[in-house]
């Protein structure tokens, strides 16, 4: 099998190497950029199979070249790991926001970062299942085209609101979802939903899903996932 292309773009050279490093080790081949220039260039020309995108670059920053991948057809599935700072919350939320499929928050343990990694290069090997696929996690199975969900065998009682916010999390397990995301995905006329209401809708579908409920995370500043 062909290496996977990793592109580090980090403007830190010692944390560039140490990525490096650590990713050459696990079999991966590496391309390294220090600009958000360099690594957009590296993007068309080298084709990665995914990018470790800092940022904050000097020049064209990581949002920047963020909105750019996703904005081009070819460059558009690329998968992308944003790599930040504490405290960045309101950047990491817009680079989601943008299509970043995740973010690792530095410093990070290569462990971690390298666990993130595969289950970003997995999640786009593997396409997500048709939206009217029932779902089956350990417990739970969802069947959207009965609106149904089953704990254990037994069904529960949603509101249109909380089976389709469910139903968003669990098709993309361990995928961070921020209120803006999940405001668009469940809206409908019927039922207008507002960024703060989503919290209530969570408290509310965590409560009927007993002690399942733990799976739905919070992730502070940011958004919610259900657990991969
Ligand atoms: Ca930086």
């Amino acid at each position: 099998m062909a290496k996977e292309t990793i592109l580090v773009v980090e403007d830190e050279e010692d944390i560039r190497e140490l990525l490096k490093y650590n990713l050459e080790k696990e079999g991966y081949q590496v391309l390294g950029a220090a600009t958000g220039e360099e690594g957009l260039r590296a993007v068309r020309d080298r084709r990665p199979d995914l990018i470790l995108l800092d940022l904050m670059l000097p020049g064209l920053d990581g949002l920047e070249v963020c909105r750019r991948i996703r904005g081009e057809a070819q460059t558009q599935p690329l998968p992308i790991i944003m790599l930040t700072a504490k405290g960045e919350e309101a950047d990491i939320v817009t680079g989601l926001e943008l299509g970043a499929d995740d973010y690792i928050v530095k410093p990070f343990s290569p462990r971690v970062l390298l666990a993130r990694l595969r289950a970003a290069l997995r999640r786009r090997r593997q396409p997500l299942p048709p939206q009217t696929a029932p779902l089956k996690t350990d417990e739970m199975v969802i069947h959207p085209g009965r609106h149904e969900v089953l704990l254990k065998g037994q069904p529960i009682q949603l509101t249109v609101t909380e089976f389709r916010l469910l139903h968003l999390l669990v098709r993309k397990p361990g995928w961070v979802f921020t209120r803006t995301q999940i405001v668009n995905e469940i809206h409908g006329d019927d039922y207008p939903v507002s960024d703060r209401s989503i919290d209530v809708q969570i408290v509310s579908l965590r409560k009927k899903l007993g002690i399942f409920g733990s799976q739905i995370e919070t992730i502070r500043g940011i958004g919610y996932r259900f657990k991969d």
